[in-house]
């Protein structure tokens, strides 16, 4: 569904960088970690990015997993002070009734979302992204999101888009983003600095609609934003499936609601190392949260929880933050789920709304979402 200028040679070469990139992380600590960033808190973080793949039958679609270590660097290489922030152009979105959020857009002038002549269309599909986000959650703290777009260093990068929190706060026991920690506690954390930090491939075909709609062979910027932005809130867990531990001393969120099996009760952070490897590529995780499972009673697929995506073998950054490929693929509105992921809307599915609310958001009462699975 969606291709760069560069993969076309790529794909005729027959490769595919993803694969390069999930390789190994063995011999690489901390920061330098694959797929781990280090935050200012000292938070050690996965980075998500949407990526263009190519199926067993050949056809284009996109893929979401983690970003390899220079990708993360690249993704955050531009951090913004405070006090420079207010000289970048910004964007306040706020829809009726939800949160408001602040967009400073860092690119030096005349290049990216400053761009002359293409940098107005990027900027209204980006708020348009972030409105998605404010029609469905209520806060009474404004999120910042800072934006950029790069061309990857790799001629050969299949990379649309990442986003992910800039940084984790304790909030009752667990490492919170700040995003989610602002509204908590009522006050900004941070000193207003960003929340999220978003970084766009200005390579990619991208199709700009406002609706999320992307024509055959682009990629759509507003509903690829809408999926990142989702873990840039905190749609993301912190399971290290080399360890089988957290990869902080205490859970993020949406750790505490990730239960082995559906039956019963039994959140694999409750599991030793040995069968928390175990549950990762079980096949059979899920997502326990009361909103969730309310969600998932009304969905067409009403399973006792929301099944998460845990494919054996593990697929960095792809399994458990995301819900099940299999399961939900048929909705076309799963927002939250890790490949082709469906096309043809700027709202929000009630599974990925029932997982937010049970991290801790709240919802505009009877937004509009995606439209309801039955
Ligand atoms: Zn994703």
């Amino acid at each position: 569904m969606s291709i760069t200028r560069h993969l076309r040679r790529l794909l005729l070469a027959g490769a595919s960088a993803w694969l390069l990139w999930t390789g190994s992380s063995t011999g690489l600590t901390g920061a330098q970690r694959n797929g781990v960033h280090l935050t200012p808190n000292g938070y050690r973080v996965p980075v998500y990015g949407m990526s263009v793949t190519r199926n067993a039958e050949g056809a284009l679609g996109t893929e979401c997993a983690r970003l390899s270590a220079p990708e993360i660097e690249r993704a955050q290489a531009r951090p913004v002070s405070r006090a420079l922030m207010v000289s970048y152009p910004h964007a306040t979105v706020q829809a009726t009734a939800g949160l408001t959020f602040t967009i400073i857009y860092t690119d030096a002038a005349g290049t990216g979302f400053n761009d002359a002549a293409a940098g107005p269309a990027r900027k209204l599909a980006l708020e348009a992204a972030v409105a998605a986000w404010s029609k469905v959650i209520q806060g009474t703290v404004p999120i910042v999101v800072e934006a950029a777009m790069e061309t990857p260093d790799d001629p050969e990068s299949t990379l649309l888009a990442s986003a992910g929190p800039v940084d984790f706060f304790e909030v009752n026991g667990r490492a919170v983003p700040s995003s989610l920690a602002a509204q908590l506690r009522n006050r900004s954390l941070n000193n207003g600095g960003a929340d999220i930090q978003v970084m766009v491939n200005e390579q990619a075909d991208w199709d700009y609609s406002l609706n999320g709609v992307a024509a055959a062979g682009q990629a759509s910027f507003v509903y690829t934003m809408i999926h990142e932005l989702g873990h840039g809130l905190g749609f993301l867990d912190s399971f290290d499936a080399e360890t089988g531990q957290l990869l902080n001393p205490i859970p993020f969120p949406y750790d505490v609601f990730v239960n082995r099996g559906s039956a019963r009760r039994d959140v694999v952070t409750d599991h030793g190392a040995d069968q928390l490897l175990a549950d990762l590529t079980s096949n059979d995780l899920f997502f326990n949260g009361p909103k969730a499972v309310e969600a998932s009673a009304r969905s067409i697929r009403p399973l006792p929880m929301v099944k998460l995506y845990a494919p054996d073998p593990y697929e960095q950054g792809s399994s458990v933050a995301h819900v099940d490929q299999d399961t939900y693929a048929d909705f076309k509105t799963g927002l939250m789920a890790p490949k082709d992921f469906g096309s043809g809307t700027d709202k929000i599915d009630i599974l990925t709304l029932g997982i937010m609310a049970d991290m801790g958001y709240e919802l505009v009462p009877n937004a509009v979402t995606a439209r309801a699975p039955r």
